[in-house]
C-alpha cells in the first residue's frame, strides 16, 4: 500500500515548484531560518529542502506550511477551497492501523547511544535558549481511559537525552499530565518529526479530549494512518515518519526553558518547564528532518488552520450565514479573526464578534464584514471598515477578558481588552457599488499578449 508521507509530499510539491532544493552548505545554526527570512523579505515563501547541511548528514526540510497553496496541495484541493475541505475532512474521524513495523524503526538506538546533538536540530532566533523541535506531534496516552491525544510542543534541547517542552495551560497534554501527577507516575511519550503535511493538519484539529488526533490526521490525509508499537514505551506513532523520541516526563522535574521566538514572532519569557527524558529514537537508515520555522508564516499557518475550522463551526451556531472566517498573518493568525457573513438581520453581526471571541481565546479583534468584501485580503478589509462603520455603535470593547499569555499586551499574564468591529453595511439606505459593464467578458490573455 502506497502510503503518504513526508517523502511523497515533497516528491509532489517538488514538481509544483513548491520546493526549493538547495545544495549549498548551510548551518542549522541560524544558516537555515536565515535563508527563509530573506525570502520572506521580498515576499517568497518556497518549501525549502537543505540536503547539506554542516556537520551532519541527515538533510533538512523547513517552512512548508507556509503558504496555504501548499496547504491545499496536501488535501488535494483548490486553495480557494482549503477551509472548506478541511472542516469537512476533519469531521471524517478515520481508525487508525496498527501494523507489525514500519520505516520509522529501520534504526532503533537506546542507552548511552542515545545522542540528539546527532540530529540537524535548528536554532531559530537570536535570543533563542537553543535548538528546538518544532515539528515533533508528541503523543501520550490518558491513563484512565486510554485515549490517544496528539499535539505539537516546543522543544528545547538540554543535553544529548533531554528536551524541554512548554505545555500550554489550556491543552490537553497539561490536563493528562496532571492526571499521571494525581497517579504518582511519570508521563511516557513518544515525538514523532517528519510526516505529510496533512499529518500535521490533522493533530493540530480541535477535537474534544474523547477524540484521538491520529483519526482525524486519518480523515486528513484520506487513508487510515499506519502506526507502529514503540521499542520502549506503551505508544504508537505513524510507521511512516522520519524519526521518533520515545521517552517520559517525570514528574518532578523541572528546568528553566526559553526564550524562544513565538507565534507573535516575539520571544516568550523563560520559565520553569517539565523536561522529556529519553529511551529511545528509532528512524528511518535515511532520514529527513522536518523543522517548522518558529515565529514565521510556517508556524502560524501550521497553527492557524485547524482554529479557522473550530472558529467557523462556533460561530455557525450563532448565525447560520457565516460565509468564511480567515484569520489574516498581520494578526499572526491567531489574534486578528475576520468573518464574513450574509446579513439578514440588523445587530446580527454583533452576535456573531459575541461567538467568535467565546470560541478561541486567542482572538483579540473580531471584524465582521459583509460577503462581498474580501476577507483574505486585508485591504480589502479595511476599506469595509473605512467605508462602512459608525464606530458610536459598531465598535465592541471588552476590557478584562481572558487573553493568551503570549499576547505581549496581556496585563497579570493573561488580560487582555477584545475589540469586535461591525463593518457590514445597513441593510437599506447604503450606497449601491459601483460596477463596470462588460468586465466579465473580457478576455485576460488577449489583452495581455496585445501588451508585449
Ligand atoms: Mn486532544
Amino acid at each position: 500500500m502506497a502510503n503518504k508521507d513526508l517523502r511523497t509530499f515533497i516528491a509532489e510539491a517538488s514538481k509544483m515548484g513548491e520546493i526549493l532544493h538547495i545544495k549549498e552548505q548551510v548551518s542549522p545554526y541560524f544558516g537555515i531560518p536565515a535563508i527563509a527570512a530573506k525570502l520572506e523579505e521580498v515576499g517568497h515563501y518556497p518549501g525549502l529542502l537543505f540536503s547539506n547541511v554542516q556537520g551532519y548528514d541527515i538533510p533538512v526540510l523547513t517552512n512548508v506550511f507556509a503558504s496555504r497553496k501548499r496547504l491545499s496541495l496536501a488535501l488535494g484541493c483548490d486553495e480557494s477551497n482549503l477551509n472548506a475541505v478541511y472542516r469537512e475532512r476533519e469531521d471524517r474521524l478515520t481508525k487508525p492501523l496498527i501494523i507489525a513495523g514500519g520505516p520509522v524503526q529501520e534504526i532503533t538506538i537506546k542507552g548511552d547511544q542515545i545522542n540528539l546533538f546527532d540530529l540537524p536540530i535548528v536554532t531559530h532566533n537570536e535570543k533563542d535558549a537553543g535548538p528546538y523541535i518544532t515539528a515533533g506531534a508528541m503523543v501520550v496516552k490518558d491513563p484512565d481511559t486510554g485515549i490517544r491525544n496528539v499535539g505539537i510542543y516546543r522543544h528545547m534541547v538540554h543535553e544529548k537525552n533531554k528536551l524541554g517542552i512548554h505545555m500550554a495551560e489550556t491543552s490537553h497534554v497539561k490536563y493528562i499530565f496532571e492526571k499521571y501527577a494525581r497517579h504518582g507516575q511519570p508521563m511516557p511519550v513518544a515525538i514523532a518529526i517528519g510526516h505529510h503535511p496533512a499529518f500535521y493538519l490533522g493533530v493540530l484539529s480541535f477535537v474534544p479530549l474523547e477524540v484521538d488526533e491520529y483519526e482525524v490526521a486519518g480523515g486528513l490525509l484520506g487513508e487510515p494512518l499506519e502506526l507502529v508499537k514503540c521499542k520502549t514505551v506503551d505508544l504508537e506513532v505513524p510507521a511512516y515518519a522520519e524519526m521518533v523520541l520515545e521517552g517520559y516526563i517525570a514528574l518532578d522535574e523541572r528546568r528553566l526553558e526559553a526564550p524562544f521566538g513565538e507565534y507573535t514572532s516575539l520571544y516568550g519569557e523563560q520559565c520553569l518547564n517539565p523536561v522529556v527524558t529519553l529511551t529511545a529514537i528509532t528512524r528511518r537508515k535515511d532520514p529527513i528532518y522536518l523543522d517548522c520555522l518558529s515565529g514565521h508564516l510556517d508556524h502560524q499557518l501550521l497553527g492557524g488552520t485547524g482554529r479557522l475550522s473550530m472558529i467557523y463551526k462556533t460561530v455557525r451556531i450563532a448565525c447560520p450565514t457565516v460565509q468564511e472566517v480567515y484569520m489574516p498573518p498581520s494578526g499572526c493568525c491567531r489574534l486578528i479573526c475576520y468573518i464574513s457573513i450574509k446579513k439578514r438581520h440588523e445587530g446580527e453581526a454583533k452576535n456573531v464578534i459575541a461567538a467568535a471571541i467565546a470560541a478561541d481565546p486567542f482572538i483579540k479583534y473580531v471584524v465582521v464584514v459583509d460577503d462581498d468584501v474580501n476577507i483574505y485580503d486585508d485591504k480589502d478589509v479595511i476599506k469595509a471598515i473605512a467605508t462602512r462603520l459608525h464606530p458610536e455603535q459598531d465598535i465592541i470593547i471588552i476590557p478584562g477578558a481572558k487573553g493568551h499569555p503570549l499576547d505581549p499586551t496581556a496585563k497579570n499574564g493573561y488580560i487582555v481588552t477584545k475589540i469586535g468591529i461591525d463593518a457590514t453595511k445597513p441593510l437599506t439606505g447604503y450606497p449601491e457599488t459601483i460596477k463596470v459593464p462588460g468586465v466579465d467578458q473580457i478576455d485576460l490573455k488577449k489583452i495581455l499578449n496585445s501588451l508585449t
